[in-house]
This record gives C-alpha cells, sequence and structure tokens, in this order.
C-alpha cells in the first residue's frame, strides 16, 4: 500500500483584508500540526495554500485527483468562501471529501469578541454555504463536528482516514479465480463487469491447474524451510497420526503456500478464491495455506466467492498497520446456538478463517474433510477473540450491489469443542439472534461474511456510499417493522 497522504484545504475569501487571511493561514498550520501530532490519525495531513479563487480551487483539486499518494482532501471554510467558487472544482474532483467542520477558538472569548473576530471566525456560516454547495451537487462526504483539539473528533478524522484508504484501494483489487462459483448456490454469484464499473475490481479466472504447476513448482527445500517455520510457530497436534506422515500432509500446505503466493505476486493478484470441489492436481484443499494468506493480507472467498474475496481484500486494507489490531477474517454462519440467554452463530469454515482473529495458542491438525475427494488437509485450528465487530456481505440483486453491514458481539462459546478441528469464532448479531437474524435474511445477506474487529459499521457505511451502492445497517436500532419500510424504499431510490 502507498504512504497515503490527507489534503487539508482552507477556504477563504479577500474580503477581510490581508491580516485576516494571515491569520486564516496560521490557523490552519496549527490545525495541521495538532492533528498530526496527536497521533489518533493513520495517515498524515499536508496542509495546502488557502483556497480562495475558482483558478486555485479547481487547480488544487485537480492536483489532489492526480497525486497517487493523495487519498482524499479535508475541507474546512474558516471564513467565508462563496461556494460557486467551488463548482468547477468539486465538478472534476474525485476522491474522497471530508468536510471538516469545526472553528480555530473552542469558547467564544466573551470580554474582547467584537465585529473583526466575528468576520474572521465564521465558519458556522461559512460551511453552510460550502455544505449546501457539496448538496446541491450531490456529492457524497463525510462530515466531521466539533472542535479540532478533541480526542472524539480526531478519532473521527482517524476512522474516515481509513475509509478513504478502502476507497481509494478498491480500484486496485484484483482477485483470481483458481475455481468457478460451486454450482447450483445463488448468493456467491454476481456480476462481474458491473463490479468492475461500481467497485474497480479486476475478476479474472485462471485454469485451476496452472495454480497447481505453480505449486508443483515449489522446491523441497523450500517447503521443507516453510515446514520448519510451521513447527515452530504453531502447536502440533497428532490426533494419534505417525509423526512422519503428519508432517509429509503439513508439508503439502506448505506447498501449496508458497506456489499460491508466487503464482498471486507474478501475476499481481491481491485476493483469491478457491472452490473444494475444483482442486485439480492439487493434493487437499487449501486450508492452512489460505489462512496464512489471509493473514498476510491477501483477500478470500470460498466456493468461488470473489465478492466476499474483494470485500474481504479491502478490509484488510482499511484496517492496516491498526496497533494492536484484533483481526479481519473471511467468515461463515455455521451452526446456531439457540438456548434461551447464551443465543448466538458459530462462525467456522471447512478450514479457512485467518488467523489474525485468533485468541490463544494456535494448533495445526490434520484431519478428514469428509466433503470433496481429496487427502485430509491440515489447518491451522483456534478459538477467536471477544468484543464488539462488523460482519459484511455484499450481494448482488440483480440490478444493483447492496452491502448488509451487521454489528455483531463475539464471545466466549461456553465449552471447549474438542472434536471440532477448525478455527471458529461465536457471536451474537445485534439488536439479538432473533431479530439480527431475521433482518440479516430479510435483507438476502449470504452465508459468507468478511469480518473485523477493528472497523465500525459508520467506516463501512460511508464506504459503501462513496461507491454508490445501497446498503442496509443491522444494530442495536433495527426493528423489524423499519427495516422492511427501508428495504421497501430502498428498492423505488436505487431502482
Ligand atoms: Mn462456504
Amino acid at each position: 500500500m502507498k504512504a497515503y497522504k490527507l489534503w487539508f484545504c482552507t477556504g477563504s475569501q479577500d474580503l477581510y483584508g490581508e491580516e485576516c487571511l494571515e491569520n486564516v493561514a496560521k490557523h490552519s498550520r496549527i490545525i495541521v500540526e495538532e492533528l498530526n501530532k496527536s497521533k489518533l490519525l493513520p495517515f498524515e495531513v499536508v496542509l495546502k495554500t488557502t483556497l480562495i479563487t475558482n483558478e486555485l480551487i479547481r487547480k488544487t483539486l485537480n492536483e489532489a485527483n492526480t497525486d497517487e499518494e493523495c487519498a482524499g482532501v479535508i475541507t474546512w471554510m474558516h471564513t467565508f468562501s462563496p461556494a460557486k467558487s467551488w463548482i468547477l472544482g468539486l465538478q472534476e474532483y474525485r476522491k474522497p471529501l471530508l468536510h471538516l467542520h469545526t472553528q480555530f477558538n473552542q469558547e467564544i472569548p466573551y470580554d474582547t469578541i467584537d465585529m473583526d473576530f466575528m468576520n474572521e471566525n465564521q465558519s458556522a456560516h461559512g460551511d453552510r454555504e460550502f455544505g449546501h454547495m457539496v448538496t446541491r451537487m450531490g456529492i457524497e462526504r463525510k462530515i466531521v463536528v466539533g472542535h479540532w483539539s478533541d480526542s472524539k473528533v480526531q478519532e473521527k478524522i482517524g476512522a474516515w482516514m481509513r475509509t478513504a484508504i478502502g476507497i481509494m484501494e478498491s480500484s486496485h483489487v484484483r482477485v483470481m479465480r483458481v475455481a468457478d462459483n460451486m454450482r447450483n448456490v445463488a448468493v456467491t454469484e454476481g456480476d462481474k463487469v458491473e463490479a468492475q464499473m461500481k467497485f474497480g475490481w479486476e475478476i479474472d479466472a485462471y485454469p485451476i491447474n496452472e495454480i497447481a504447476e505453480a505449486v508443483d513448482a515449489v522446491s523441497e527445500s523450500d517447503t521443507n524451510l516453510l515446514v520448519e517455520e510451521y513447527y515452530s510457530k504453531y502447536d502440533i497436534v497428532s490426533d494419534g497420526r505417525d509423526a512422519v506422515e503428519l508432517r509429509k500432509h503439513i508439508a503439502v500446505q506448505a506447498q501449496i503456500e508458497l506456489g499460491f503466493e508466487r503464482f498471486l505476486k507474478e501475476k499481481n493478484y491481491n485476493a483469491i478464491v478457491t472452490h473444494f470441489g475444483d482442486l485439480g492436481a492439487l493434493k487437499q484443499l487449501p486450508g492452512l495455506a489460505i489462512q496464512r494468506l489471509m493473514e498476510k493480507g491477501y483477500g478470500f472467498g470460498a466456493e468461488g466467492d470473489w465478492k466476499t474475496a474483494a470485500m474481504l481484500r479491502i478490509m484488510k486494507l482499511m484496517t492496516a498497520g491498526i496497533p494492536n489490531a484484533k483481526g479481519t477474517s473471511f467468515m461463515e454462519d455455521y451452526t446456531y446456538n439457540l438456548v434461551a440467554g447464551k443465543e448466538g452463530i458459530l462462525q467456522a469454515h471447512m478450514l479457512e478463517v485467518c488467523p489474525s482473529v485468533a485468541d490463544g495458542p494456535i494448533s495445526i491438525r490434520v484431519n478428514p474433510l469428509s466433503m470433496g475427494n481429496r487427502e485430509d488437509p491440515a489447518r491451522l485450528v483456534f478459538t477467536s477473540k471477544e468484543g464488539p465487530g462488523v460482519a459484511t456481505s455484499l450481494v448482488d440483486l440483480g440490478n444493483r450491489f447492496r452491502l448488509i453491514i451487521n454489528a455483531v458481539d463475539c464471545k466466549k462459546v461456553e465449552k471447549p469443542m474438542p472434536n471440532l478441528p477448525v478455527a471458529t469464532a461465536f457471536w451474537t448479531p445485534q439488536p439479538d439472534l432473533a431479530t439480527g437474524a431475521q433482518a440479516w435474511i430479510l435483507a438476502g445477506g449470504a452465508h459468507h461474511t468478511a469480518f473485523s474487529y477493528d472497523l465500525t459499521v459508520e467506516q463501512m457505511e460511508d464506504w459503501a456510499a462513496a461507491m454508490g451502492i445501497e446498503a442496509v445497517v443491522i444494530d442495536k436500532d433495527t426493528t423489524i417493522r423499519n427495516l422492511k419500510n427501508e428495504l421497501r424504499w430502498n428498492s423505488v431510490a436505487y431502482k
């Protein structure tokens, strides 16, 4: 990922004289310096020259478009900036936009305030003029309100920066399909041309045996080195298997990991889908191998699910570099606990859950898949962290995409599950299992999700809005009656 920066563009005008403009520039510089010092912003803010004319606004916003490191613009109208000056620039501007509605002073200076102060510090007024124009032009933007020194405001700017990265990086998502969607399955299907038009995703198919050849070409010594790493990093659980045979099974996944990664790098893809029913010359379903690739930041979807693979890639990038990140993974709603007061959904997949979400030790086990016709695959087995998270499902409704976003609360299962040799998570969807699951099904959500502990509903909602697609949020405020109305109204709004 690029070393992204966000531009800070203050709007003003020359009506109040040179001294006023000097103060505007000084205040903007102080705000930018303090924001950068706050440690709450994941990316640097760069101050641009105060914008006071049509020409300069247009030039600056076009420079933002072409600057590869610029991930978006933060605007603030310190005084008053007649918004007709912004029309041409905004018409041509194509990157994420944050309108920071703040002012330099936190408190009204009761003892000294006069009309000069009023004219210089009137963002309450100037930001409304700017906001009117952006609304009239129908441009998607985020608005953050409050004093710039407030840590809550800074956190909101930081969260939006990660959304901006998701928007910018979407058009760099490249999904390699080494298997088609699973036969007869509906929800993993979709319009790949429309996906490229809406999200910028490139979604290409390769014969499974081309990647199998890349796996076969990985040398025994490279494979053994990686197996050594596995043995030093993870607990090896034999399940009664002979040690030599166990190691051979694990080595198959090491060879797949190296072969897949080389093939993806060579062809410049950052997400991949597989399908247990279409493995060509591969000896095992890629389990451990895919888990490790996800941990490295690759998107993944099982059974050919390219939409989830692309979403996971974007969410991996949105969360990249978060200190003490709790993890982001492909998930699947598998089975329920319906005991009153303990309701929840056990999340897992055949094998492919990202170890970034693991809580505690991770073991390697080799067990039958009870599906397909290959060797018993090696996989990483663990349980996941507690705490809030967000589960997303992108579905194709035939005439449009819809992103379903569910706030979920992750918990520990009551008891260990010694006979279940896969990685798991367990969560209760908000507002509760009965309402959350009903809402999810009404909205047409899939069984596969892209999940993260490190993103919020709001960030995913803003991402969907920037992409121009429908988003349906299921959270603590969801009621079935309102949700049904929302879906009914959306079917008209998004026609
Ligand atoms: Mn699946």
